[in-house]
């Protein structure tokens, strides 16, 4: 039996079995079609040559070949219906096509189809047909031209040509304009295939069961078409042809669904470690595994292209189809973001063939679960809303739940209108979707959406200067403005003062919309000195005496996800983010919360960056002071000056003096000093930062200074002399209390940062935890391959290194023993040319060293007339006695001759040919050679 044929071969095959045919390849276009408004998504491949069919472009080329990237989730061609039901319908996906522009015509291009189809690929002539155009009207001419060409096709069964009407086979690009006939190809699988069997239907093709696919359809187009309805035909005729990737590889490798080919094995694997069933659980409900793999994918790929989630357009449907995936997902019990993994599978099988999914690896993996996380906040209320909304259409004895309800639960929880027609349809209910677009079209109207967000940076300082007086003027801020406290405030209630959307002030925002926050307090760090920004929520305050009768009801409840801070100008500071769920409203009075276990995760690390610097001046001296520094959830980086790269013990050194000192549960005290006083008591302070007069110190020092345990290698004496200080920094950072809670320290690296300044990237906490238990497990997978224990892992590789070494060494003596015998036997076969004695030989299997004992022993048994060119793999050595180069002929001459590169002396060179292909090519010439070189 044959190997089945991977995905990504399949592909290859197509193209270049028209690149034979004098097919130039074209990579696939962008999912978003480049100056094409009226299109959302790139649908087919016709898109990318709509302008040569419409004759105001031309091309390089008049046959072309590619795969194309196409997705069928809105207007016209919207199968998102079908996916997850059938196994043939994807939102996205590949469409494999050849193209004529002006060239061959239907005679060819039925002819390689059908070569392709059979002859390259073996598909039974038999079970194929052929559909050909038919005008039901009576109007258009019949393609006969078309069919006649199938009837020809060696083995082509002529009783296969059916013909059918407009609706299947005449293309239109628009109302007017080019048009023409089509041929579709369509396999007939079998009887087992036909999911009506039993039941009264259409058999056949382009009939109502699954028995006959439709693989790949060919449009030519001939006509133009006029206002009044007039048909002419065109000068120059085209070829448009679109065969569905995914169907002919679950052809091609025998499956009867597009999802078990291997194209989505991946996919499904990660899923199935995620839930735990078995292939036939899987395959016993296999809808929410084919609606997950499919819409990973095709986020994957929007994704890739530039369309993120958001709220309009293109980068509505890439929420939807983000969040449907993940309620799919719930159906398989799956609630943690799961998506990102999935993808990880799909970047894994189209990597190589489409480099921008890997090149986007990062944004993919990120939007996926930053709005999968986001979803997880609103869906439980959304549906519960949405359950609600059915119950009472149901206890009325309607059906169609209307659009704006259903527009209202989107602005409110994000629920887009597909997940809310879903569970409508789960409950043998509708949603109105005309009401809904209109809807939405309001809504979008009213807060004059769709322009991009202001100004960015500090350009719009003087816009948020006027706010800021605004608010003064009416007493919802103090002459400091907002009020900063990241110390002692991670919850903060206050009122809304300004919402900033558009770049404009506005009073009210909904759900999706990105919005500036102003506050009268925040809690949020505003990333300084190394710390980045806090990250967290605000929230609609829940309903209590203090904000009873303001915008009662559930209406009122909203949520806005805090992604970055800014001071925007003096005394303003705004909270960065997007509304996830509700209408926030000027007035409100909400709750800022910092996301805690994140901001931990920092602390963690900023206490951790105070011990390293301390550790280092231990270690490497007080010049070793900081250069700068990140303080970030999942790591910390600090430069600093030193002229050398630490040794490793240095850093052993360094990362167990701060392990010590975690240990040692240190006290962590900020202070408010003036800054003389500090300077003076030997805080250290940062070279170039500036400083006001207050400054906040951090100290760390041990509790009670008994503390450090025997054998310990921290001394806090050692370490700052004055008052038994650990560390002394200036810092306006977030701190922990104590050492203790950094859990552990430990370096990742050591580097260069600039000339004389040195880099160190260290983790802590649970940074520090995932790290030990990754490379934890690469352990043990060692310990597995190399058959041993984890302790004896380092003696099994040496002693596998050792053993490898020898291996090597009497490899090499063997080869050598090989090849002189091998000499001996071909000694024989030197060629005379004239009187010289000529050998040209090839020895597989040797290196520099056997070649050039070689040519001693040819010179041996030659020390006068000796000529030899001696080869192995690309490596080639020549060798001239010394009488033969007094006559014109030098041993690095006969390599270049050969067509190789090298050099030496006149009577020994080396040097190596381009190619292994003509390396028999180039021995045979030799003797030639010398012959020429002897006239
Ligand atoms: P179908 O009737 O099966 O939906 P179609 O008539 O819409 O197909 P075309 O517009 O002619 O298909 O597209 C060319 C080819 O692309 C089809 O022959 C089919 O193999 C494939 N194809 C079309 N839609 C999809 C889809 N949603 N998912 C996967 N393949 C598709
Ligand atoms: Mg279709």
């Amino acid at each position: 039996m044959t190997k089945k044929p991977t995905g990504n071969e399949i592909r290859q095959t197509f193209i270049d079995f028209f690149i034979e045919h004098g097919h130039t390849a074209v990579p696939s276009i962008s999912l978003v079609p480049g100056g094409d408004a009226t299109l959302l998504f790139t649908n087919s491949g016709m898109v990318q040559f709509k302008d040569v069919f419409l004759g105001t472009d031309k091309r390089p080329y008049t046959r072309a070949v590619d795969s194309q990237k196409c997705m069928r989730v809105a207007g016209k061609h919207n199968d998102l219906d079908d996916v997850g039901r059938d196994d043939t319908h994807h939102t996205f996906f590949e469409m494999l096509g050849n193209w004529s522009f002006g060239d061959y015509y239907k005679k060819e291009a039925i002819a390689w189809s059908w070569q392709l189809l059979t002859d390259v690929w073996g598909l039974p002539k038999d079970k194929l047909y052929a559909t050909c155009f038919e005008d039901e009207q009576g109007s258009i001419p019949r393609d006969d031209e078309a069919a006649d060409i199938w009837k020809e096709q060696s083995g082509f069964d002529p009783s296969h040509v059916l013909f059918f009407g407009r609706q299947e086979n005449f293309w239109q690009m628009a109302e007017t304009g080019p048009c023409g006939p089509c041929s579709e190809i369509h396999l007939d699988r079998g009887e087992e295939y036909d999911n009506l069997r039993g039941t009264d239907h259409v058999c056949g093709v382009n009939g109502q069961c699954t028995r006959y696919l439709e693989l790949w359809n060919n449009v030519f187009i001939q006509y133009n078409l006029f206002n009044d309805g007039r048909l002419e035909p065109l000068p120059a005729k085209h070829v448009d042809t679109g065969m569905g990737f995914e169907r002919i590889v679950s052809v091609l490798q025998g499956v009867d669904s597009n999802y078990k080919t291997d194209l989505f094995t991946g996919s499904l694997d990660v899923l199935r470690s995620l839930t735990g069933h078995s292939e036939d659980q899987m395959y016993a409900d296999f809808t929410p595994y084919r609606v997950v793999c499919d819409h990973a994918r095709a986020a994957a790929f929007l994704i890739a292209d530039g369309v993120v989630p958001g709220n309009a357009g293109r980068n509505y449907i890439t929420r939807m189809i983000i969040r449907r995936g993940a309620r799919f997902g719930t159906k398989l019990g799956l609630h943690e973001p799961f998506l990102a993994k999935v993808a990880e599978a799909v970047i894994q099988e189209y990597g190589s063939f489409y480099p921008e999914l890997v090149k986007s690896r990062g944004a993919i993996l990120d939007n996926l679960t930053r709005e999968e996380i986001r979803f997880a906040r609103t869906i439980e209320s959304g549906t519960a809303q949405l359950e609600n909304l059915l119950s009472e259409l149901r206890a009325s004895n309607q059906n169609t739940l209307d659009g704006h309800r259903a527009f209202d639960l989107y602005a409110t929880f994000g629920l887009p209108f597909e997940i809310s027609r879903d569970i409508a349809r789960e409950h043998g209910l509708d949603v109105d979707e005309d009401g809904f677009r209109a809807a939405r079209e309001e809504h979008s109207l009213a807060s004059g959406g769709g322009k991009a967000m202001g100004k960015q940076g500090g350009e719009d300082a003087e816009f948020f200067a006027g706010i800021l007086k605004d608010l003064q003027k009416h007493k919802k801020l103090g002459e400091h403005g907002v009020d900063y406290d990241p110390y002692t405030s991670p919850r903060v209630e206050g009122e809304v003062l300004a919402l900033i959307a558009n770049g404009q002030s506005v009073q009210s925002v909904s759900f999706g919309d990105q919005v500036q926050v102003i506050l009268p307090k925040t809690g949020f760090y505003i990333e300084s000195g190394g710390q980045v920004d806090d990250t967290g929520y605000i929230k609609s305050l829940p309903l209590n005496s203090k904000n009873l009768g303001r915008g009662a009801g559930g209406g009122s409840e909203w949520e806005i996800e805090v992604t970055s801070m800014r001071r925007a100008s003096a005394g303003v500071i705004v909270h960065v983010g997007e509304v996830i769920s509700g209408q926030p409203k000027v007035g409100d009075v909400a709750i800022a919360e910092v996301d805690m276990q994140r901001r931990h995760d920092i602390m963690r690390n900023h206490t951790g960056t105070h011990l390293l610097h301390a550790a280092l001046h231990q270690v490497l001296g007080e010049h070793a002071r900081q250069a700068g520094s990140l303080v970030a959830p999942d790591r910390l980086r600090f430069d600093f000056n030193h002229p050398e790269g630490m040794t490793a013990e240095q850093i052993e050194r360094v990362e167990q003096i701060v392990n010590d000192a975690i240990a040692a549960d240190m006290e962590v005290t900020p202070k408010l000093k003036a800054r003389e006083d500090a300077i003076a008591e030997g805080a250290m302070a940062l070279f170039g930062e500036k400083y006001g007069e207050t400054v906040r110190t951090i100290t760390i020092m041990p509790a009670s200074l008994d503390m450090p345990t025997e054998g310990s290698a921290f001394h806090p004496t050692a370490a700052a002399e004055h008052e038994h200080k650990y560390s002394y920094e200036l810092c306006g950072g977030t701190h922990l209390e104590r050492t203790s809670d950094i859990g552990a320290f430990l370096i990742v690296s050591e580097g260069s940062a600039a000339a004389g300044v040195r880099r160190i990237e260290a983790v802590t906490g649970r940074g520090a935890y995932n790290l030990i238990a990754h490379r934890f497990k690469l352990l043990k997978h060692t310990a597995a391959v190399v058959k041993s224990s984890i302790e004896e892992v380092p003696f099994k590789v040496e002693s596998l290194q050792d053993e490898v070494a020898d291996l090597k060494k009497e490899l090499a003596s063997l080869r050598a023993q090989q090849a002189l015998s091998m000499m001996d036997s071909q000694l024989s076969s030197v060629q005379k040319v004239k009187d010289i004695n000529v050998l040209a030989m090839q020895i597989p299997n040797s290196n520099m060293d056997t070649l050039r004992m070689l040519a001693d022993k040819f010179r041996e048994k030659y020390p006068t007339e000796g000529i030899a060119v001696l080869a192995s793999g690309l490596t080639v050595i020549s060798a001239v006695t010394n009488d033969i180069v007094s006559r014109g002929i030098k041993a690095g001459d006969l390599i270049t001759a050969i067509g190789g590169r090298g050099g030496g002396r006149p009577n020994l060179a080396q040097g190596s040919l381009p190619d292994p292909a003509i390396m028999n090519e180039a021995m045979s010439k030799v003797a030639k050679v010398v012959e020429e070189k002897l006239k």
